[in-house]
């Protein structure tokens, strides 16, 4: 019914690393190819948390972009966005806001987990209460049908299919709906429009299932149709309102648990990372101090690389044969742990050098960055001022 979409973002507060590029930056390069993306540098979100330090949101932003498009976002094929700089997000938070009971708020998984994670800080604000609302006006602003999180991250999407619903259901019935419908009927045609109203007729009076394919699959077909008109007649069909925000999916992806330095996740508050664009020395330098199997303190003591940190990042960076060659060689002491990392080491920069091409453009030219976020910024909003139109009409702001 509508078109695949995909939204996701990254909040700018701090450098990006290898593990934001296996997690999430990876899959946004395959999506890109097979449905239309959203990429966004959610700034708004960054202010939930980073109120009081708002120096590292304009410091990481630019250096955030020229990450993505470093790991292979392609702004030729995906819309690469600032979220405070389309101000429609706003406008639906805010609207939304009037019509999200607070208890739906309150047992957001998330917003218990991270007020004990960052005990530090002060989150007992509105904004911090209401970023998963803000998160579903992001969606929705775009129509967005496919919204690519973890498994923790679920809650969050299905509170945005709770608001669409909502609103759906109080603001669907737009005044005149069926006059409306029945004038979109008109413009299939008098073959298509009979044949809409037969099934429709099947559909409501007997609950012939196939009728309500068969008429789904006739409004699919047909080109001359506004968007509105097209959502009326899919309505009108099942007896509905209109449907102006449409629920998303979670397009689940698998859990990617880049190893750290130490072995723990990757995670910039284990000081455990390597950055995306990390200079070949320092990468070298990291992996070398890197902890091993505490057992093999002398370079003759025999090793078990399942207790081993590095081992980790060979599952990551080596092939079949070396990872044979580093269990061989740990478990009989045949090789010293330097060797065992020097792999390691060259898998990191052998996966970093095509970034390292890919940014220096964007580092020699700022403006290309610049450029490519203005023109996304005009794109997305172009996307999100639509849906404001309706979302306006609908309720009663249409003037
Ligand atoms: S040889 Fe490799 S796997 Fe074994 S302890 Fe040393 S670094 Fe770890």
């Amino acid at each position: 019914m509508f078109a695949d979409r995909v939204l996701s973002g990254m909040r700018p507060t701090g450098r990006l690393h290898l593990g934001h590029y296996h997690g999430v930056i990876k899959n946004w390069v395959q999506l890109q190819s097979e449905h239309e993306c959203l990429f966004m540098v959610a700034d708004w979100h960054a202010l939930t948390t980073n109120y009081d330090d708002v120096g590292v949101i304009e410091e990481s932003l630019w250096d955030m972009v020229i990450d993505w498009l470093a790991a292979g976002v392609d702004p030729a094929q995906a819309t690469i966005f600032i979220q405070s700089k389309v101000p429609e997000h706003a406008e639906l938070h805010l609207a939304l806001s009037m019509i999200c009971p607070l208890g739906w708020l309150e047992r957001v998984p998330t917003y218990k987990d991270q007020i004990e994670k960052l005990s530090h800080k002060d989150l007992a604000t509105y904004g911090f209460l209401g970023y998963p609302l803000l998160q579903a006006a992001d969606i929705l602003v775009y129509k967005a049908n496919q919204v690519p999180v973890g498994e923790d991250q679920v809650p969050h999407v299905e509170l945005t299919r709770e608001m669409a619903r909502r609103f759906n259901h109080l603001y669907g019935r737009e005044p005149g709906f069926e006059d409306k419908a029945i004038a979109a009927i008109k413009k299939l045609g008098s073959k298509k429009g009979k044949l809409y109203e037969q099934m429709r007729v099947r559909y409501q009076q007997d609950g012939d299932d196939e009728a309500l394919d068969a008429a789904r699959a006739l409004l699919a077909d047909t080109q001359n149709l506004s968007i509105g008109d097209r959502e009326r007649l899919f309505a009108f069909l099942e007896n509905k309102g209109r449907v102006i925000l449409p629920e998303p999916a979670a397009l689940l992806t698998a859990a990617s648990r880049m190893p750290g330095l130490d072995g723990s996740k990757m995670s910039k508050s284990y000081g455990n990372t390597i950055a995306l664009r990390e200079a070949p020395e320092s990468v070298s330098k990291k992996v070398r101090a890197m902890p091993t199997d505490p057992a093999r303190v002398r370079r003759t003591d025999p090793g078990d690389p399942a207790k081993c940190p590095v081992w980790q990042l060979h599952q990551v960076y080596s092939d079949e044969t070396t990872r044979e060659w580093v269990v061989k060689g740990c478990t009989s002491a045949g090789i010293g742990c330097l060797d065992c990392k020097q792999p390691v080491i060259e898998g990191v920069l052998k996966e970093q050098q095509p970034m390292f091409e890919r940014a220096q453009k964007y580092l020699d030219d700022p403006t290309l960055v610049k450029a490519i976020v203005a023109d996304g910024c005009e794109r997305a909003r172009k996307i999100a001022n639509d849906t404001m139109k309706d979302v306006r009409e609908a309720m009663g702001l249409g003037y």
